[in-house]
């Protein structure tokens, strides 16, 4: 051994840091989703539908719930969408979907919640934008009559600050306190303290008004990614409510996904953070639901949570010059991610099984060993064969046409084995 193994000391392991605060509950029937203190951090998503289309909406909300959205925030900007909740409601709990509902109000919201009771009943939790909520007196007023419905029916609510709605007040003050100060500060940075300023005094203000503090979130969106930083951290060190995070307005593809995952992956390996969302703009004919494929992703590649079985798949390379190894690792986390919704009840753990799918002999018994169930395909000049490994060691080959289907049925009986009842 050289003399560098003595002296060296273990390289730390890497995880994110703990957090630090209160717990929040949202609550449908029997499905209590705690958000914060010691709970996992949660995902979110939004349906694109209109609220007024009931089914329409019901069936969308149900699909992000099915994709793994743990709440499923709605618009509610019209006297007849107010009127569709409840509707909605139904039509999930006859579905046996108890995924709770948030609804998104902005400049009516009070009225909507007070004409509307059956409205404010049916929703978990209300996201309330002080940016949206009234000007000068009536601000407060309006704010204070939405904080009184959710004090009176105990639900959550989310103080939803956004760069885009910002309380123009406030920012005005700030920007004239500043102009007083020997050296200015940047307008940037006068943006983030209105952000803060406005999230945490409408949150002191619906403590004031009778708001259980337990039952407030806090979010203080922005678009740019180290302006998102900036302001969740200097926010989770000014108070201890559970914090809401996403990039707002991400865009799409692999832009929205990227930078989404830039900011919030940043923040939460800092603790910061507990509850978020991916605002994906969804490309056309992608699925609702990719906002929360991309949000559980974050989670899980940070290692904070478990949803789904992990596919481990090479890049390919000139070893590899057919696109069976692709089409077989497409199909496979395609079939994995299908099951889930079934499995997750059935089979309890098989979230945490590592499947591999690899291109060539280089690494692919290597990393298929390392997964509890995995399959090197041949690459380019090897014989037609290929071996699978089950618990780390080679349990089969594979050859022909039908790899693909074999692999799946194999997987199946392996989950049935290794996580079925009696197992
Ligand atoms: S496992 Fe083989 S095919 Fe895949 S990237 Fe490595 S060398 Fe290329």
């Amino acid at each position: 051994m050289s003399d560098n193994t003595f002296q060296a000391s273990p390289i730390a392991i890497a995880a994110p840091l703990p957090r630090r605060s209160r717990q929040a509950r949202v609550v449908w029937r029997n499905n209590v989703v705690t958000v914060g203190g010691d709970a996992p951090v949660r995902v979110q998503s939004m349906t694109n539908t209109d609220t007024v289309d009931a089914i329409g909406t019901a069936i969308q909300v149900k699909e992000l719930a099915q994709a793994g959205s743990e709440m499923v925030r709605i618009t509610v900007n019209t006297p007849e969408a107010a009127a569709a909740v409840p509707y909605i409601r139904e039509q999930l709990d006859r579905m046996g979907e108890y995924v709770p509902l948030v609804g998104d109000f902005h400049y009516n919201g009070h009225r909507l919640l007070t004409d509307y009771p059956a409205c404010a009943e049916a929703l978990s939790k209300y996201r309330i934008n002080p940016g949206n909520v009234g000007k000068g007196e009536k601000k407060d007023k309006q704010f204070g009559q939405m904080i009184e419905i959710a004090a009176k029916y105990d639900k959550a609510v989310r103080i939803g600050v956004n760069w885009g709605s910002l309380d123009q007040e406030i920012m005005a003050e700030l920007m004239d306190a500043n102009s007083q100060r020997a050296q200015p500060w940047e307008t940037r940075q006068v943006m983030y303290e209105a952000l803060i300023t406005s999230a945490i005094t409408s949150a002191k203000l619906a403590q004031n008004i009778g708001l259980n503090p337990d039952n407030i979130i806090l979010s203080c969106k922005v678009s740019g990614v180290q302006d998102l930083i900036a302001v969740y951290r200097e926010l989770a060190r000014r108070c201890d409510y559970a914090l809401h995070l996403g990039l707002t307005e991400a865009g799409m593809g692999t832009k929205g996904t990227v930078a989404s995952t830039a900011a919030l992956a940043v923040l939460l390996q800092e603790g910061i953070g507990d509850t978020i969302r991916v605002s994906l703009t969804p490309q056309p004919g992608e699925a609702r639901t990719q906002e929360v494929v991309v949000a559980s992703e974050i989670l899980q590649s940070l290692g904070l949570r478990v949803f789904v079985p992990s596919v481990t798949a090479c890049p390919g390379c000139g070893r590899t010059t057919s696109t069976t190894f692709q089409e077989l690792a497409k199909q496979i986390d395609g079939y994995l991610r299908g099951q889930m919704p079934v499995w997750r009840m059935k089979y309890p753990g098989v979230e945490a099984m590592k499947v591999a799918v690899m291109g060539c002999i280089v690494n692919g018994p290597g990393e298929s060993k390392h997964a509890d169930i995995g399959i090197s395909l041949p690459g380019n000049g090897e014989a037609p064969a290929a071996p699978v490994f089950i618990d780390g060691e080679k349990a089969m080959t594979l050859r022909g046409e039908g790899i693909a289907t074999e692999f799946q049925e194999i997987v199946e009986s392996y989950v049935q084995r290794r996580w079925g009842a009696g197992a």
